[in-house]
């Protein structure tokens, strides 16, 4: 029996959170507006409005591309890629074609604890481009709305070193929060600003491991799905349905399809076997860009949570907890400033930090001074000496007779009142749950 060997790669789109659109002044942020209540002559691509491009844009596109240990190409160029659809009425999309911002780079699955071998993904170039208008089907009919059209939109493509669909997620979860970490997008997948697109085959296995670099002669590209676990879910579907294919002779068809995620199957939308002919040709309207390398040394990228998770690891943190904590960048920057604050004689660890984090869902909203005070008093009880609080109650009973009463007539608040007052003759040098305790047993023994 032939054994397969599936090949994927994969093309995922991310909306940049620029303040204006791709080529004009636009607000970005298209998000819950009256349909068309954002647009102007550039965006809805009216004939002779002039696109002037998003330096910010440009700017986070070649972070994006060091972040993926991209080459900074020192000259690109945008190009117009013709199409027909009703969701982009001038008949192209401005796009980059032969030299994109960034090319040749790598993504490195290391730190992932359900991924320890650890495997590199190739990019092949990170380039960008523009948003188009979204249709929205109301019964018979379809509307239009520019609102998203012309919103800078970078297109990272993958090399097809996939060969399962677990890498595949583990890749996008690590990209995804890369992409968070950059602060360039909102990578929000309920609201369409991340939407990935992977490209499947399969061939046997005796010619792959001939040549690496052959590749099957057919590709299907699953469109549009927007969640980690639909991409997985669609690439496994794929596989199977492909494999069961070539097993009897078939060379599945070249074709684009979607995921529909109630039945869990892909759908063939449209044959892509005369290869589209997008006809692309230099956009005429902007120059060519040229970048120095004085100019790509300025755009610095942060610190990665890959990075981030084998430094924490240095301090002493285990493997599991390193890699949650940089999982969100809020976590890790609540857990390094934390850090910042240990003092030798406070008992107090990075570890402590680290559980208490990770452990205190409630905590994560609390300052870094809060949570160390916080994590001081855990590691270090206050030893309150018993006779001389004992007696300290008993004499403040005696001059606060009105609490007391006030106590016994079943008034609550009363017995707040009374660890008010021993905590401040204790000069706050006793815990305030102990005090209540012994208070209530004295006035208790009192009855
Ligand atoms: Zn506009
Ligand atoms: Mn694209």
């Amino acid at each position: 029996m032939d054994k397969y060997k599936p090949v994927i790669g994969l093309e995922i789109h991310v909306e940049l959170k620029t303040s204006s659109k791709m080529f004009c002044q636009c607000a970005a942020d298209y998000f819950g507006k009256e349909a068309n209540s954002n647009t102007c002559p550039v965006c809805l691509g009216l004939p002779g409005a002039l696109p002037v491009p998003n330096k910010k844009a440009i700017e986070w596109t070649i972070l994006i591309g060091k972040a993926l240990n991209c080459k900074i190409n020192p000259v690109s160029k945008f190009d117009r890629k013709h199409y027909f659809y009703p969701d982009l009425p001038k008949g192209y999309q401005i796009s980059q074609y032969d030299e994109p911002i960034a090319s040749h780079g790598d993504l490195e699955l290391v730190s992932n604890p359900r991924h320890p071998r650890g495997v590199r993904v190739g990019i092949t170039r990170v380039h960008l481009e523009e948003d188009t208008g979204k249709l929205l089907h109301v019964g018979a009919e379809t509307l239009v709305d520019f609102n998203r059209s012309g919103v800078p939109l970078v297109e990272i493509v993958t090399d097809p070193d996939f060969d399962n669909a677990e890498d595949v997620k583990v890749f996008l979860e690590e990209l995804h929060t890369i992409i968070r970490y950059l602060g360039v997008s909102d990578a929000d997948m309920e609201k369409g600003s991340m939407r990935m697109e992977p490209n499947i085959s399969a061939m046997r296995y005796e010619i792959r491991a001939k040549s690496e670099k052959k590749l099957p002669n057919y590709k299907v590209e699953v469109k549009n799905i927007n969640s980690f676990n639909f991409v997985k879910k669609a690439i496994e579907y794929e596989i199977e349905r492909q494999i069961d294919l070539l097993k009897v002779g078939k060379t599945p068809a070249q074709e684009t399809r979607g995921y529909d995620s109630k039945k869990g199957v892909t759908y063939s939308q449209r044959s892509k076997e005369e290869a589209h002919d997008y006809r692309y040709f230099p956009e005429p309207d902007i120059p060519p860009m040229t970048f120095s390398q004085k100019y790509i040394n300025t755009i610095k990228v942060p610190e990665l949570p890959q990075n981030k998770v084998i430094r924490y690891v240095h301090q002493g943190l285990k493997y599991i907890d390193a890699f949650t904590l940089t999982r969100n960048k809020k976590l890790s920057h609540l857990f390094e400033v934390t850090s910042l604050k240990i003092k030798k004689q406070d008992n107090v660890k990075v570890t402590d930090i680290a559980n208490l984090i990770i452990n205190k869902k409630e905590y994560i909203n609390l300052s870094e001074e809060v949570l160390y005070t916080k994590l001081r008093e855990i590691k270090n009880p206050i030893k309150t000496d018993e006779k001389e609080l004992d007696a300290l109650i008993k004499h403040l009973i005696k001059i606060n007779k009105q609490a007391v009463e006030d106590y016994k007539k079943g008034k609550e608040n009363a017995i707040m009142f009374l660890v008010g007052q021993v905590m401040r003759e204790m000069n706050g040098k006793a815990d305030a749950n102990i005090v209540r305790e012994r208070l209530i047993l004295i006035l208790k023994s009192k009855k």
